[in-house]
């Protein structure tokens, strides 16, 4: 039949009330909470490279590199077509894109290059903007600024990488390092037969020569988890004649041969698809030591210590995003004659999901300036050892719940991939498993408080000081000091680690935030007036004060 003889209408109805696209606006100076800690933590001198990276990643186009990213996995070429290993991961052009950008913005390696205190919040803020883009990049870069006071624990190792790490120039070539013009450092801890339990690490480490002057070795073993495999080195532990030690291993030996580093495959992963985490095989792949033989866990956990912190980021951010997300569709769409922002159940929620949220971003900023003063000052070292765990384990583990009840608020549109949601939660789960799952941080916490009493005596003297304040407030803090005072048993690990988190996050937002904000907060999350699901506010806060954008 010819086509031109057919009357076919050309459309069958209009499209009405459907939200525009989220795009196009300022991640940073849409996010009061955001700004206010940025001046409140001693970083108000980053405002405009967070503005400049505000705005860059919430463009359109580098919107759609996240999706992109994602939607186009790595691939990993194992060998040529002669035959011969490669090892090498291929990414789409829009990793490297977002790659690029967060590179440049030296989220990488601010806090170590800027002299000015605050160093770690301005890093801390700007690589909660391109987590809230994408998270799956920011892995490779989050261990890049983590390695760095690991490395120090081996100085002619350190003034030989780090000029690489300090570079604020993305260069994707697989080459020797020393023909690059930056780095990128990963780590390859965990085995199959332990992640957790490193101890376990059955991967050998044998000294070259038999001599120890230089500090090389030959690694034989393998890795079960090893993200961004594209790194130009990595910090591996393995087990040396004096026990298990921290090693840098890098892709390129010094002779300019590709290291003996073997990609068996990759993981087809829940989330987190833009990157790539392998299974590796080191078959005599040569590496120098990084500090003594024997001490490879406290080396390393300089390291694990910094990528926690990025992990209370990458949760918070996922929260962050996915709130703005939620209420900007509640503004946008009407159901039974009224826009969702203006129904008083929804109002809950997105309440709730903004008491959340500036919870945890305020915790995560007070938490960076810790590692700022973490050298200089006692209570902000204390601070830092244990607070960091507390945090980890608790906004990791309330991210999922977030996530999901602000999907919840977009319907059916919230569950569809070409939104960001089913990507945020996808990625949620991730950091609360990754770099210590929950149990494991729980352990620390209980560690910590044990074998370092300054760091609960910091912890607490942060909490107290707003005692007075708040009759639920005094009434949670009291008995917790008193348990803590007492038994530490294992089995109430994670009971204390949310009292400690509730406590601290209260604290902060009694001292620093609107009092209906912290009254919200007070009333909901210490003295159970609230359900268990986001939306039981008993007096709801203004949602729309989170996100003021029309
Ligand atoms: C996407 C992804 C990327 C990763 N990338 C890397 C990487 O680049 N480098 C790297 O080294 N690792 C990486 N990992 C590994 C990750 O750090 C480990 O999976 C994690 O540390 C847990 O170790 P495991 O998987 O061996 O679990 P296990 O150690 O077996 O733990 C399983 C469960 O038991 C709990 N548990 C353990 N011990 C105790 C105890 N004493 N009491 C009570 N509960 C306990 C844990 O909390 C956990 O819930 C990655 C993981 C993922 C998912």
């Amino acid at each position: 039949m010819n086509p031109a003889t057919l009357s076919v209408p050309s459309s069958t109805h209009e499209v009405l009330n459907q939200a525009p696209a989220l795009r196009d606006y300022n991640l940073f100076s849409s996010d009061p909470a955001l700004s206010h800690a940025l001046e409140r933590e001693n970083a108000a001198w980053a405002r405009s490279r967070l503005e400049e990276l505000g705005r860059l990643m919430g463009t359109e186009e580098l919107i759609r590199a996240g999706f992109l990213a994602n939607e186009n996995p790595p691939v990993l070429h194992t060998h040529d077509r002669f035959g011969h290993r490669i090892d090498e991961v291929e990414f789409h052009p829009a990793w490297h894109d977002l790659m690029r950008h967060s590179i440049a913005h030296g989220l990488h390696n601010l806090a170590w290059t800027e002299q000015k205190p605050g160093g770690h919040v301005a890093r801390a803020a700007l690589m909660f903007l391109a987590s809230e883009n994408e998270a799956g990049h920011t892995c490779p870069v989050s261990m890049t600024y983590s390695s760095v006071p690991a490395l120090r624990k081996q100085p002619e190792l350190a003034s030989e990488w780090e000029p690489y790490i300090r570079q604020s120039i993305y260069d994707p070539r697989f080459r020797p390092v020393h023909e690059k013009n930056g780095a990128l450092i990963g780590m390859a801890m965990t085995e199959k037969q332990g992640g957790s339990d490193v101890r376990a690490n059955t991967t050998t480490a044998e000294p070259v020569d038999g001599g120890r002057a230089r500090g090389e070795y030959r690694i034989t073993g393998h890795k079960w988890f090893c993200s961004a495999p594209m790194c130009d080195a990595f910090l591996v532990l393995a087990q040396a004649p004096g026990g298990l030690t921290c090693f840098l291993l890098p892709r390129w030996t010094p002779d300019g041969e590709r290291n003996r580093f073997h990609i068996q495959r990759l993981k087809d992963k829940l989330g987190n698809r833009s990157n790539a985490s392998s299974e590796i095989e080191f078959a005599g792949a040569w590496a120098r030591r990084i500090g003594e033989e024997g001490r490879g866990v406290p080396t390393i956990i300089e390291m694990v210590q910094h990528t926690r912190l990025d992990c209370v980021i990458g949760a918070s951010a996922l929260m962050r995003q996915a709130l703005a997300q939620a209420i900007h569709h509640a503004r946008h769409r009407k159901a039974f004659g009224r826009f969702l922002i203006d129904q008083p159940l929804m109002r809950n929620v997105l309440a709730d999901l903004s008491l959340e949220s500036e919870a945890a971003t305020m915790l995560m900023m007070r938490l960076a300036r810790a590692f700022d003063g973490r050298d200089t000052d006692e209570h902000e070292h204390g601070l830092a050892r244990l607070a960091t765990a507390v945090a980890k384990y608790w906004i990791c583990k309330r991210t999922p719940q977030f996530v999901n009840e602000a999907q919840e608020c977009l319907g059916g549109n919230g569950f569809v991939e070409e939104c960001v949601l089913p990507r945020l939660y996808r990625e949620a789960p991730l950091n609360s498993i990754w770099e210590g799952s929950g149990n494991v941080i729980c352990l620390d916490i209980l560690r910590a408080i044990t074998k370092d009493p300054a760091s609960l005596e910091a912890v607490l003297a942060e909490i107290r000081q707003a005692r007075g304040s708040d009759r639920r407030f005094d009434a949670f803090v009291g008995p917790l000091e008193t348990e803590l005072a007492g038994s530490r048993d294992e089995v109430h690990g994670r009971r204390l680690a949310e009292h400690l988190a509730l406590a601290l996050q209260a604290s902060l937002l009694i001292r620093n935030s609107d009092s209906q904000i912290a009254d919200a907060f007070c009333g909901s999350r210490l003295n159970g007036e609230s359900g268990r699901t986001f939306g039981t506010l008993h007096t709801p806060i203004d949602p729309e004060a989170a996100f003021p954008i029309a």
